[in-house]
């Protein structure tokens, strides 16, 4: 047991775009459940829920050392009721019942294996699981009609669950910037997302393209997609477009991009007992015009609270709105121009926060 005396209570932040939170995480006890009921929240349309877990695991991620004590949280941000019950039960029990029975939920289950195919989300994993459908066997030979996207997806699951590595990363990006120099001269690619931050693994690999010359980068996605496909017939690798190249009708975001399956061509010591000669792994490519890009780096590096806590704070805090495209003051009735990152926190008032600290 420690005094009340030996408690060094932190101060944080309450906006993760305020805190330096680094891959070190001292309480990866704790984040890994509320990050469980997080995602759980998220599987079954809770939004609100989610974030409000999302919110409480980056704060432990940003403390400086192991939380032993709930006494130690006293006056921190971000804690809800729901949030404190979960870390008590962890701190008390090395495990927290509500994950734990999570976890073992055929429904927690169900949703995780079949939104795990690409192209398949909350929704439709939900319909599936009305249906009585729980795996991919079950999927299979249920007669379900599968999109483009998910036949793909389902193909190669395997692949496309097993972590892309940073050298698996830069081998595409050697490959996506060798299509852009053949399409367009002058052309620039920027790793963004989990890689730009640091992290050793990912998901898929984040790309950003754009052209010094504003309006040249209209119409590239199709050219770079045309170009990496037509690998193909090589013993390169390649990419197989899914839902793209497109200009969603959306105004979320209206760059043009290309959420794709990348056929990566392994080399001679990864070649595997198979003789399977690549391996599949998820690919985003987005262009955006040079006018655009500071905004479209800082959209698209992540993490994606830090991104959502950015816009609340622009928003609650500034009266201004961010996106992924630009900068609006609404104090001021007008956009404002950023040719870096470093420029849009300064005028949101923030400290800048590098790529390898945004990892909330
Ligand atoms: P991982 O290693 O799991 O890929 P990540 O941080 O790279 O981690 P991504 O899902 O690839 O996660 O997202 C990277 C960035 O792209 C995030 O900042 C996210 O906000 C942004 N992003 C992802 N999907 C979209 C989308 N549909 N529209 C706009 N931005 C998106
Ligand atoms: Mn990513
Ligand atoms: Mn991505």
């Amino acid at each position: 047991q420690i005094s009340e005396a030996e408690v060094a209570l932190f101060s944080v932040s309450s906006y993760a775009c305020q805190r330096r939170t680094t891959l070190d995480n001292h309480n990866s006890n704790l984040t890994d459940a509320l990050s469980l009921l997080a995602e759980n929240a998220e599987l079954n349309n809770e939004d609100g829920r989610g974030v409000a877990f999302r919110r409480a695991a980056a704060l432990m991620k940003a403390l400086p050392t192991q939380v032993i004590s709930m006494s130690q949280l006293r006056g921190l941000p971000c804690l809800g009721e729901h949030s404190l019950r979960v870390i008590k039960d962890v701190l008390e029990n090395g495990v927290s019942s509500e994950v734990e029975s999570t976890k073992q939920s055929k429904r927690y289950k169900a949703l995780k294996i079949l939104t795990g195919i690409f192209g398949v989300g909350a929704k439709t994993a939900d319909r599936w699981i009305r249906e009585g459908i729980y795996n991919l066997e079950q999927l299979r030979h249920s007669g379900q009609t599968l999109n483009r996207a998910q036949k793909s997806g389902l193909e190669h699951y395997d692949d496309l669950n097993e972590p892309v590595t940073k050298a698996e990363a830069d081998a595409i990006g050697e490959i996506v910037q060798k299509a852009v120099d053949s399409v367009l001269t002058g052309s620039q690619v920027a790793l963004t997302g989990g890689f730009r931050r640091g992290k050793l693994t990912g998901h898929d690999v984040d790309f950003l393209i754009t052209h010094p010359e504003e309006g040249k980068e209209v119409g590239l996605m199709p050219k770079v997609v045309a170009w990496l496909e037509s690998q193909k017939t090589t013993r390169n690798s390649y990419l197989e477009s899914k839902d793209g190249p497109a200009r969603p009708a959306s105004n979320m975001d209206r760059f043009e991009r290309c959420f794709s399956i990348f056929k990566l061509t392994k080399g001679k010591e990864q070649e595997t007992a198979s003789h399977k000669i690549w391996r599949a792994v998820r690919v985003d490519l987005v262009v955006s015009p040079i006018s655009q890009f500071a905004f479209a780096v800082l959209g698209w590096t992540g993490s994606k609270l830090f991104e959502r806590e950015l816009r609340r704070w622009a928003g609650h805090e500034k009266n201004m709105s961010l996106s992924s495209h630009a900068l609006f003051d609404n104090t001021q009735n007008k956009y404002l121009r950023a040719t870096s990152e470093e420029e849009i926190f300064a005028y949101l008032g923030l400290e800048y926060i590098p790529p390898s600290e945004r990892n909330a």
